[in-house]
This record gives structure tokens, sequence and C-alpha cells, in this order.
């Protein structure tokens, strides 16, 4: 497996509309993605995540900045050259063809001798789960075994680095969490360098090794999900990843203070004490009791989600709060109008840098 480093990439389109004009689609971006690694590109549509992954890939060439695959610089290598192989939502396999031949179309260019050619197709047939239906015609196939072919013949080329758009948005969304399951079985099997991309923050979350939070054509973050998650470095970064309820609060003694309540960090901020500072507080990080508790609030609305209940509070002297209750089944409800106290966790407790 190879590593794949960014270095300073961006891209400048002229604006479709008017040529004058042009769109910053990525912006100064640095990355290195570990050989074998599997790092998602996360952000909202129009982020620029497409065109980061085909300069990648060869089809679109950058404004400035150098992308390498190991120590090779790989700008001015055509894309059929660079070893890597790309999977789209639009699965791009040939309706005329057979599995098996979707599968070997690219091995065929090759000229490789037809028992080697063979074998390579049977292997990856074999660990695709497509060897008893490689005489199929694709339109006999589900959306999730054409997903599979698309990727059979991406890996039988033994790229050094596979390349995702995408691949599953026009799944069912069950049909997707096995797929992405699978995805991510055989990226670690193979021990592929791999570089994902989705606009769905649970898919990122579930596959990778590290997320890359993009948002207008730049890089917010880059973390493991649980960083992301739990640390993020901006506003945009713990709003687009789940649920999270902003909060105002000061920095008192390396603690923060809200609403004139005192709580400990157990992550210190490096902000001066007595700074107004904003709290990250995940919805599942308040304990909600009916009896007793740090804050007193007013339930606006309770809603019944099976594995968890999903309560809007006003928080009195705060404001809004999004809290989860896990297992509400055993409690029931607490009605809307009802009063109740909340208490934040303070391990939770984020302070936005
Ligand atoms: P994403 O994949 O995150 O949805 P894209 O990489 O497709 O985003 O697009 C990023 C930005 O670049 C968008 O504003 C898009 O309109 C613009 N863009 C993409 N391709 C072109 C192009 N060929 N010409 C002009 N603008 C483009
Ligand atoms: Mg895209």
């Amino acid at each position: 497996a190879e590593a794949v480093v960014i270095r300073g990439l961006n891209k400048q389109f002229s604006s479709p509309d008017s040529p004058d004009r042009t769109v910053h689609a990525v912006r100064d971006v640095n990355l290195t993605v570990e050989p074998g690694q599997l790092v998602t590109l996360l952000g909202p549509s129009g982020c620029g995540k497409t065109t980061l992954l085909r300069m990648i890939a060869g089809f679109e060439e950058p404004t400035s900045g150098d992308i390498m695959f190991g120590d090779r610089r790989m700008n001015d290598v055509a894309p059929n050259r660079r070893d890597a192989a790309m999977v789209f939502q639009s699965y791009a396999i040939f309706p005329h063809l057979s599995v098996y031949e979707n599968v070997v179309f690219g091995l065929r260019l090759k000229s490789l001798p037809a028992a080697d050619l063979k074998a390579k197709a049977d292997r990856i047939l074999e660990i695709t789960g497509l060897t008893a239906m490689q005489n199929r015609s694709p339109n006999q196939l589900s959306g999730g075994q054409q997903q599979r072919v698309a990727l059979a013949r991406a890996i039988v080329m033994e790229p050094k680095v596979l390349l995702f758009d995408e691949p599953l948005s026009n799944l069912d969304a069950k049909l997707r969490e096995t797929m992405r399951v699978e995805i991510r079985e055989l990226q670690q099997r193979l021990g592929i360098t791999a570089l994902y991309v989705t606009h769905d923050q649970i898919e990122a979350m579930s596959i990778s090794d590290r997320i890359v939070v993009m948002n207008g054509g730049v890089v917010e973050q880059v973390g493991a999900p649980w960083e992301v998650y739990a640390r993020p470095a901006t506003r945009f970064v713990a709003d687009f990843i789940g649920k999270a309820n902003f909060v105002p609060g000061k920095v008192v003694d390396g603690g923060v203070e809200i609403a004139g309540q005192k709580f400990s960090l157990a992550h210190p901020t490096d902000q001066p004490n007595g700074s107004d500072v904003e709290l990250v507080l995940r919805p599942e990080a308040v304990a909600l009791s009916a009896d007793s508790g740090v804050f007193a609030a007013t339930v606006k609305r309770a809603m019944f989600l099976g594995n968890v209940a999903e309560y809007l509070l006003e928080v009195d002297g705060i404001g809004e709060w999004l809290v989860d209750v896990s297992n509400p089944g055993e409690v029931g409800l607490h009605e809307r109008g009802s009063r109740i106290f909340v208490s934040p966790s303070q391990a939770s407790l984020h302070v936005l840098p």
C-alpha cells in the first residue's frame, strides 16, 4: 500500500455563468493518507469533495499544489498510469457485457496470459461474492450486486489507491449499511489505501480511520471519527456531525461557568480566564430527571424514537437544548409542558477553540 500526500492543493474553475469570475472549489488542502488507511472526505454538497477526488485520480488538473503517491509526484502522470481506481455512484458498468466480462474489462487491456487473467478474475469474483452470478447480465442484478461489480472491476486492477465517490447514494438505507461494512472489510483485507467521499456523517464515522471535514473548499478538521465528534475544531464541524447544543459560557479558573454554575473541564481550554466561550454539548451527554439536577427546564417537545427519546427543552436562564434519553421504553416520556431537571456531563463539555 502507498501513502497519498496532498500539499497546498487548489482548484479554481472559471464560473460557468460568468466566465470572468472564478469558483475556488478546493482551497489550500494539505492531507496525508497513511498506507492502508481509509480516509473519508465529508461535507455538504458543493464543498469540493468530488473535485479533490478527481484531482487525485488525475481527471482534473490542480491550479496549484502537489499530489504524491508515496514519493512519486503524480501531477503530470496520466490517470491510467496512476495505479488509482475509482468507484462511482452511477456504477458505470456495461449493460451489454456479463458480470465476468465487466470485471475483466480493464485487465483485457493489459494483455495478460489468459490463465493469469482468469485466475485474477476468479479470485476477485470470489471475494466480492459474485462467483455464482458471473454469467448474468447486469440488468439481472440488484442495486447492491451492481455496486459489487463496480467494486470488483476496480480492485481487480490491483490499484495502489482506491477512490470512492458517494458509491452508495443510489441504494436504499438498509443496503447502504450492509455495503459500507462490505467495502470497509474488503479494503482492510486487501490493505489498499482508500479515499472515500460522502455527505453522510454516519457512513463516514462507521468506515473511516480518519475523517476530513470540508466546508466551502476548505478542510475544517482532520481526525478520527471520535475526535471530530467529541472534539470538533469549529462550530461547523460540531453542527455537521451529529447534533449539537451550543451553550454560552465563561472560562473561570481552568473550568467554565454556565448560567452561574461551575463545571470543571476534562480537556482544559487554552482560552484566557474570564473570556466568553461557546461550549458544545451533545444531546446524549445530558442527564434528565424529574426530581433533581443542575438546571431546571420545561419540556417543549418529546419524541419517542424507539432506542432514544428526543426532547426539546427550554432550560431556565439558558435557552433551548436537545436532549436524548436512551432506553425510553422502560420509563416512558416526560410530557410536553412538564417541569424537569437536567445535568450536563462534565466529561463531555467541549469548549470550541
Ligand atoms: P461536492 O462533490 O462536494 O458536492 P464539487 O467538487 O462537485 O462538490 O464542487 C465544488 C464546487 O466547484 C461547486 O461550487 C461546483 O459548482 C464547482 N464546480 C465543480 N466542477 C466544476 C466545473 N467543471 N466548472 C465550474 N465549476 C465547477
Ligand atoms: Mg460530489
